[in-house]
């Protein structure tokens, strides 16, 4: 699970990092509020921990810009005790919880958990859009109408795994090789042109509507044709 922190007291920064290393997240940290939102604005990340009173642009409005654009990343946000009125600020402004400095590191980890489990939309943990339905555990991907099932590749199934996570936007070709390849160079941009017309096979071989369109110059979105 890919996590973005947003922190600019370094040590605290540091030690955090640490501690959600342990805990298996993969941590990217930013220490400034302009470098924070670019890296928001890349959605690719699967969490956010967002400090309020950060140097360049504030939480607030890192959290703020990322909803208008569209970006469904549940945000965790951290504020300084006794700023009793940023509850109320961070919540309208997009962020999905809040905590106060400073905090039991069991209760970030705790509503960490929390947050993350809205990501799964169903409690057999499968995904679906469309006509189509994604299992985690066998990795097949089957279409509800046809009734016809195959096994997807890992790289496949993330691809549509993150698709359908973000379903009504278009994902770039950079969001998917830094979501599934872990960076983005010329390389990679191959690879998921590759990979995305696997995908579109095996979507076609179990007779799937549901289809990835080709944004030209943008990127791909999952589009669910005449269902
Ligand atoms: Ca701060």
């Amino acid at each position: 699970m890919k996590l973005l922190l947003v922190e600019d007291e370094k040590r605290m920064a540091q030690a955090l990092c640490q501690i959600l290393r342990l805990e298996q997240y993969d941590v990217d940290w930013c220490g400034d509020g302009t470098a924070g939102m670019s890296a928001v604005e890349t959605g690719i990340y699967d969490l956010i921990v967002l400090d309020v009173m950060l140097p360049g642009c504030s939480g607030f409005e890192i959290a703020r810009r990322a909803r208008q654009a569209g970006i469904k990343t549940p945000i965790l946000m951290l504020t300084a005790k006794g700023e009793v009125e940023d509850k109320v600020t961070g919540l309208d402004s997009g962020a999905d919880d809040y905590l106060t400095k400073p905090f039991m590191i069991q209760e970030l980890l705790a509503r960490l958990r929390a947050l993350s489990r809205r990501n799964l939309p169903s409690p057999d943990g499968s995904l679906s859009f469309g006509d189509i339905v994604l299992e985690p555990h066998t990795a097949l991907l089957r279409c509800r109408t046809t009734g016809q099932s195959v096994r997807l590749g890992e790289k496949e199934y993330r691809i549509l795994e993150y698709l359908i996570a973000n379903q009504g936007q278009v994902l770039t070709r950079e969001q998917f090789a830094v979501k599934i390849w872990g960076f983005d160079s010329d390389a990679e941009y191959n690879n998921v042109e590759v990979y995305m017309s696997f995908t579109r096979r095996k979507l076609a071989f179990v007779g799937a509507k549901t289809e990835i369109k080709a944004i030209r110059g943008i990127g791909y979105e999952l589009r669910c044709g005449d269902v």
